[in-house]
C-alpha cells in the first residue's frame, strides 16, 4: 500500500485485491469515497473523487518515493487463492480468447453462459478476462519480475485457462 511518512509519500505496489465498487480484481488505489479500496477504471468514473482523495494522500508532500517492493515501508500482500477466487461469496465469471463468457465452479471447471448478470449487493461477481490479465502476464510469469506470481498461483491460472500448459511448464521449471 502506500503510505505518508512525515512529508514522503511511499507509492509501493499495492497487489491486487478486490475492488470495492465493481468486484473485480485488480491492483487498487485508496481514492474511493471514503477511502474505498478502487481499481483504475473505477477511479476514473469518478474523477472528482479520486483527485480529493488523492489530494488528501498527497497534503503536505514533499518527495514521492516509488517503491519496487524491495525495502518496502509495509509488507507487500500477496494474493492467494481466497482473494482471488472468492467462492464462499461471489459468483466468478471469466472470458478467454473465444468471445464465450464462462461460469467458473469451485472446483476450477467452468461451464459455458449466455451473458455476465448485472452486479448487486445481494449477487456480488467477479469477472476476468483473460485479455486483463495477457497485459500483466509478462511480469507475473517473469522469474526475476518483482510481481511475479507464486507457483500455486500460476497453477490456479493455469487450471482456469488464463495460462497455458506450456507457459507453465516454463515457469515452474528452475
Ligand atoms: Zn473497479
Amino acid at each position: 500500500m502506500s503510505i505518508k511518512i512525515n512529508d514522503v509519500f511511499y507509492v509501493s505496489p499495492e497487489g491486487e485485491d478486490i475492488c470495492e465498487y465493481c468486484g473485480k480484481i485488480a491492483e487498487l488505489r485508496p481514492y474511493g469515497k471514503n477511502g474505498a479500496n478502487i481499481c483504475y477504471e473505477c477511479g476514473m468514473k469518478d474523477t472528482e473523487t479520486t483527485q480529493e482523495m488523492l489530494g488528501k494522500c498527497a497534503v503536505g508532500v514533499k518527495k514521492v518515493v516509488i517503491s519496487t517492493g524491495h525495502n518496502n515501508p509495509n509488507e507487500k500482500k500477496s494474493i492467494n487463492k481466497e482473494v482471488l477466487l472468492p467462492f464462499g461469496t461471489h459468483t466468478i465469471y471469466i472470458t478467454l480468447d473465444d468471445d464465450k463468457i464462462y461460469k467458473l465452479n469451485e472446483d476450477l471447471s467452468r461451464e459455458e453462459v449466455q451473458d455476465i448478470p448485472q452486479a448487486s449487493r445481494e449477487n456480488p461477481i467477479v469477472v476476468m478476462h483473460k485479455a486483463q490479465f495477457d497485459y500483466a502476464k509478462g511480469n507475473k510469469l517473469n522469474k526475476f519480475s518483482d510481481f511475479k506470481m507464486s507457483e500455486e498461483m500460476a497453477k490456479i491460472y493455469n487450471k482456469i485457462g488464463f495460462i497455458s500448459d506450456l507457459e507453465l511448464v516454463k515457469f515452474l521449471e528452475y
